[in-house]
């Protein structure tokens, strides 16, 4: 996956209707049906999964959100989504039908809306959940999975024959794994073509089946794969391993595991995008007199320094110890926002001195003046 404007070919600012338009000249050009080329199938769904996330308003600024830098950085492992939901084929097909097919005109212009070959020996997508802790966010982390999933048959090799014997080519088609028909439409008569329902689209035909495998050329197996996630990722981010999902029937391709995140909450802090919040109450006295307060920080303990005179809601900012932003090097950053922590109970030595202390320490502000309630509504975020 890459850049879904890219994808498109169209501006980060392209109106609904652009995105439209231009996804129905990517989609006719690259479906299956019509192109054969290897990588359109490929692409046609990339461009689906691109056209249904900025269709979409919401899903659309999500992404203008999360996006790009998540794409940038890890290329290597076949793509890093939003929290948008992985097209695979028979879905991007559904898409492009539900938006597109009206009026049955389509299905005429490609004879019958047929799964493409390849796509019915391709093996099913997996799905995991990993769930990480604000530290691991922090600094990223390596997790090794166990996976029960469909592998290669080891004893056929993948094949589904039987040893010593191999596939034959499909009689019916002639290996082609598709068979022309005569039909007719409204728009009158048109040839179609149809997988051929021998081989069922293979354009091979299994003679003696493996008995290992029955034929299917694939086992249920446990598989470790080990999966890289990056700094940065959010519960709304998901990692797409290609081809790290079940092997598909008969040498088919494999489908991809799907990695969905789930950061666990923590109730030191509270994340808002790359910065962390922790909440600091201060008694009367730490806040009249300032001081040192240690505060967690998911790379160990901060040192931050209140200075005396502190309001409550005043936010102490400690640089670069938030999360990292995803795809990039550099972090959001920590923010301390205090509180006024008033005793509920008083000991009578307490009663005593704080009676002491009204009698000297004044009135507090009648008025906004210190600027006291526009910090506690910046704080809050409100
Ligand atoms: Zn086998």
């Amino acid at each position: 996956m890459s850049d879904f404007y890219k994808l498109l070919g169209v501006a980060k600012d392209a109106s609904e209707a652009d995105i439209k338009k231009a996804y129905r000249k990517l989609a006719m050009e690259l479906h299956p049906d019509r192109n054969k080329a290897a990588d359109a199938e490929e692409r046609f769904k990339e461009a689906t999964e691109a056209y249904e996330v900025l269709r979409d308003p919401q899903k659309r600024a999500a992404y203008d959100r999360y996006g790009d830098a998540a794409f940038s950085r890890n290329a290597r492992q076949g793509g890093f989504g939003g929290g948008f939901h992985h097209v695979d084929l028979a879905e991007a097909l559904q898409i492009f039908m539900r938006d597109f097919g009206g009026g049955g005109g389509f299905d005429s212009i490609f004879g019958g809306g047929q799964r493409a070959r390849g796509e019915a020996r391709r093996g099913q997508d997996l799905r995991v959940e990993v769930t990480l802790t604000t530290a691991e966010v922090a600094a990223g982390t390596k997790r090794t999975l166990k996976l029960r999933t469909l592998g290669t048959c080891e004893t056929c090799k993948g094949s589904g024959a039987k040893a010593g014997t191999s596939p034959v080519t499909c009689s019916t088609c002639r290996g082609q794994g598709e068979v022309q028909r005569a039909a007719q439409s409204m728009f009158g008569q048109f040839i179609s073509v149809a997988p051929c329902p021998t081989c069922r689209g293979e354009g091979t035909v299994i003679k003696e089946p493996c008995e290992e495998c029955k034929g299917e050329g694939r086992t249920k197996q446990e598989k470790t794969v080990t999966v890289e996630v990056p700094p940065g990722v959010s519960s709304a981010n998901y990692l797409t391993m290609r081809g790290q999902g079940a092997t598909g029937p008969r040498g088919g391709p494999a489908g991809d595991l799907l990695v969905m995140l789930e950061v666990k909450d923590d109730d030191r802090w509270t994340r808002q995008g790359d910065d962390l919040v922790y909440d600091l109450a201060l008694s009367f006295s730490q806040a009249a007199l300032g001081g040192t307060f240690p505060i967690p920080s998911p790379y160990g303990e901060e040192k931050v320094k209140i200075p005396a005179g502190t309001q409550a809601g005043t936010v102490f900012r400690v640089k670069g110890k938030g999360l990292p932003k995803l795809g990039t090097e550099a972090k959001g950053n920590l923010l301390v926002r205090t509180a006024i922590w008033t005793p509920e109970e008083l000991t009578a030595e307490q009663k005593r001195l704080f009676t002491e202390l009204a009698k000297v320490e004044g009135e507090p502000p009648k008025k906004t003046t210190h600027g006291l309630w526009d910090r506690l509504r910046d704080a809050l975020g409100a």
